[in-house]
């Protein structure tokens, strides 16, 4: 995602510096620390997963005109809706720098962390990355809210298709099927409980509507590859600069049906703005 502006809740868009301490204008508000701003900045920039091209099991659970415009178009990020996707971003990389090989744990084995695979689903070319595999299986880290009542934790249908999506991903390029474990720490109290996934089938992760919106996990796929495939072969066909809107455009405004509880994806969105002004909705 290529951001270009903070969108501070206070002074509206505002340039990269906004946060710093050394800002020529500084906000005189500021919703987060000068080094938070900068990592978030950091993340952004540095991440070489979500880029123009990339199906990822993440990317089938979404509103896929969200990946369009965080693909192609610069973005004013708004901190408070990016501060959840930014503590997993930054968990995920400690996890990656932890040793390879777990010999306290006596898994002389080895066991991989952040590793990416690859694979073929419904004709699409569909990635994901798995937090950790090791010889008993993959395990996946995700946070919750509230605390533990026992260490059984509790399966979101979409979480319950991510690591399907993972687990077949891995089974074509390994070669034979995993045991899935799902480990959840609790933000209040910094407990831990797990539950083993029995992965869905591929029918059943192709016909999923994910955060009860109207169209399908492989429906979401074959909208992003319609796009990249459309885009991309406009731009290589003509010589002058193509602009992305059009083609971001005949893509449904799916976040709006999409529920996360009582808020809908786009009011969680990180391209809201973006995709409100391509509507010809203009926010300050
Ligand atoms: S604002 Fe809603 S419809 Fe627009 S890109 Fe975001 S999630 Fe999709
Ligand atoms: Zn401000």
């Amino acid at each position: 995602m290529r951001v270009t502006q903070w969108l501070c809740p206070l002074c509206g868009p505002s340039p990269l510096d906004h946060f710093s301490e050394d800002a020529k204008a500084p906000c005189l508000r500021p919703c987060l620390p000068p080094d938070d701003a900068a990592n978030m900045l950091r993340d952004c920039k540095e991440d070489t997963t979500h880029v123009f091209g990339a199906i990822t099991a993440t990317r089938l659970l979404g509103c896929a005109r969200k990946v369009a415009i965080e693909d192609t178009l610069p973005v004013a990020l708004d901190p408070a809706r990016y501060m959840a996707a930014h503590d997993g971003t930054e968990k995920h990389k400690a996890l990656a720098s932890q040793p390879q090989t777990s010999y306290l744990l006596g898994e002389l084995h080895g066991v991989q962390r952040e590793l990416t695979v690859r694979g073929e689903l419904w004709g699409l070319t569909v990635q994901a990355t798995i937090d950790r595999l090791g010889a008993q299986g993959i395990i996946e880290y995700k946070t919750t809210k509230g605390w533990a009542k026992s260490n059984e934790a509790k399966v979101w249908p979409e979480q319950q298709v991510q690591v399907s999506i993972q687990s077949e991903l891995a089974r074509q390029q390994l070669g034979h099927a995993l045991r899935v474990r799902l480990w959840y720490k609790f933000w209040s109290t910094g407990q831990w409980a797990y539950a083993d996934v029995e992965p869905l089938s591929l029918d059943e992760v192709a016909a999923f509507k994910p955060h009860g919106g109207d169209y399908t996990v492989r429906e979401i796929g074959e909208q992003l590859s319609a796009f990249y495939h459309d885009y991309e072969s406009t731009k290589a066909a003509n010589q002058t600069g193509v602009p992305p809107e059009p083609f971001i455009r005949r893509l449904p405004l799916a976040g709006r049906k999409m529920k996360f509880g009582k808020k809908s994806a786009c009011e969680m969105c990180l391209v809201q703005r973006e995709c409100d002004r391509l509507e010809g909705v203009v926010t300050l």
